[in-house]
């Protein structure tokens, strides 16, 4: 069993491309098979080698591993000649010699006669080559019959040879055209099951047709329905038609971003949650669904939050650091992102978010927030704040039972309800009222930051 993946290199690696990706490369690892990438770059003006690592990057970030590859069309040029000569020799492809302006007033004619355009086939019986005249290579194709494909996700399928056309498999420049280069690929890499988005349906009976003329077996297909917005419109920027990797960026996970993509437009019962390995051994293409999927940004944040609550600290921490790098923070100067993590996992959505809430843990000074200042701390706090810093330094072991029983006794001397000290308190250590309970703020602190955040807050109070 060998598939691939075969995204010409024009852009980034968006969901769809990815999750085509994804389910090849499942049911290659299912099936103990091979999985191929194959770079698609004939279309020279749009292919760049930016967008080619931005692929690969992609991939590895998905730790979707190919077996071969990347194997490059233009490198394979010499090949494409060679199986040209063969169609050639065997008269299975034609020189066309068909002028731009025929070819467009047939076009306007059958319009007009409200038919399909098409080549008429005005060349394909020329005895006589036009010598020196520009030309473009056609196949040709059968004249009668049907190409029947059973399509492991739709189902079978028939379209009849008349309604297709000879098509162009090299240009006047002496380019091979995509359908072309896809099918000599395909037969040369051995692939047994074509995977890609259901946008390339048309162009499949055309491939089984060039490959039946080079005497082989066509490979199965499968047909993946596209992916749509939440609107049911074809996905745009809008609604994630953007790059994987900008999801790194923005702080998901690989392992969400894997699952959310798995479950678009395959399901196994309601299960919702899939491990890489679950994902193997119950993937199949007959559970892909024939309808379109749609993209939902929820869904994605919710598995976000899922892995990163489950996910092992330290797995958590090495890429939260990397987040607080991008922002500037200097991890140094501050607790173990372990602490922070499992402190900070159960209310982020997202790295970012996190790296956002961990920033007030590792700062010199604390910056604080006006509107809190202005609404916490003010001069009824001063006393309070005076007694929880002798008491607080007086701590020995500084953990969260010993914090905790510190500031329960602040509270009972001053007759306070949790809130009153609590809100005031976040401000004065982290500048805001947004942070995890005010004994692990504390804890993750640790003891002289803390306190030298407490002093800070009580001459900020003696000159209000
Ligand atoms: N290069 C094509 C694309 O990016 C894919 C061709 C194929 O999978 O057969 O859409």
């Amino acid at each position: 069993m060998r598939t691939r993946f075969a995204p010409s290199p024009t852009g980034f690696l968006h969901l769809g491309g990815a999750r085509t990706a994804l389910f090849s490369w499942l049911y290659a690892r299912k099936h103990q098979g091979e999985f191929i990438l194959r770079i698609e770059d004939t279309d020279v003006e749009r292919s760049s080698q930016e967008a080619v690592d931005a692929i690969i990057d992609g991939m590895n970030w998905l730790g979707l591993d190919y077996d071969e590859g990347p194997v490059f069309q233009m490198q394979r040029m010499a090949r494409y000649q060679e199986v040209i000569q063969q169609l050639l020799s065997e008269a299975k492809i034609y020189k066309c010699y068909c002028s731009k302006e025929r070819l467009e007033k047939l076009r306007e004619m059958q319009m007009a006669n409200k038919e399909k355009p098409r080549y008429d086939g005005r060349c394909r019986n020329l005895v006589e080559e036009a010598e020196g005249e520009p030309f473009v290579l056609r196949f040709k194709t059968p004249l009668q019959g049907s190409v029947i494909f059973d399509d492991l996700v739709k189902g079978p399928i028939e379209v009849n040879n008349a309604e297709l056309d000879d098509l162009i498999i090299q240009r006047t420049d002496g380019t091979p055209t995509y359908n072309f280069t896809v099918v000599v690929d395909d037969l040369d890499m051995n692939i047994t099951t074509v995977i890609r988005g259901d946008d390339h349906i048309n162009n499949t009976p055309r491939q089984i047709n060039i490959l039946l003329a080079l005497g082989v077996i066509p490979p199965q297909y499968a047909h993946v329905p596209m992916i749509l917005g939440q609107d049911g419109k074809r996905l745009s920027k809008r609604h994630g038609a953007m790059s994987v990797t900008q999801y790194r960026e923005d702080g998901y996970l690989p392992e969400a971003m894997l699952n959310y993509l798995v479950r678009l437009g395959w399901s196994h019962g309601d299960q919702e949650i899939f491990s890489k390995e679950e994902m193997i051994s119950l993937f199949d293409l007959q559970d892909v669904n024939r309808a379109p999927a749609a993209f939902n940004t929820e869904k994605l944040q919710w598995l976000n939050q899922h892995y990163l609550k489950t996910e092992s600290p330290d797995y958590i921490a090495g890429l939260l650091a990397k987040h607080l790098q991008m922002i500037k923070v200097d991890i140094a100067n501050g607790p173990e992102l372990i602490l922070v993590v499992n402190a900070l996992r159960e209310r982020s959505k997202t790295l970012v978010e996190m790296a956002e809430k961990a920033a007030c843990f590792y700062q010199d000074k604390v910056v604080y927030d006006v509107k809190a200042a202005d609404k916490f701390l003010n001069e009824d706090i001063l006393p309070v704040f005076e007694f929880l810093h002798v008491q607080l330094q007086n701590i020995i072991d500084w953990n969260e039972d010993s914090i905790g029983a510190v500031f329960k006794l602040s509270l009972e001397t001053f007759n306070l309800k949790m809130p009153k000290l609590a809100q005031p308190l976040r401000v004065a250590l982290v500048g805001s009222t947004q942070s995890p309970g005010i004994s692990t703020t504390l804890h993750l602190l640790g003891k002289d930051k803390a306190l030298h955040n407490i002093s800070q807050a009580l001459d900020y109070l003696k000159v209000l």
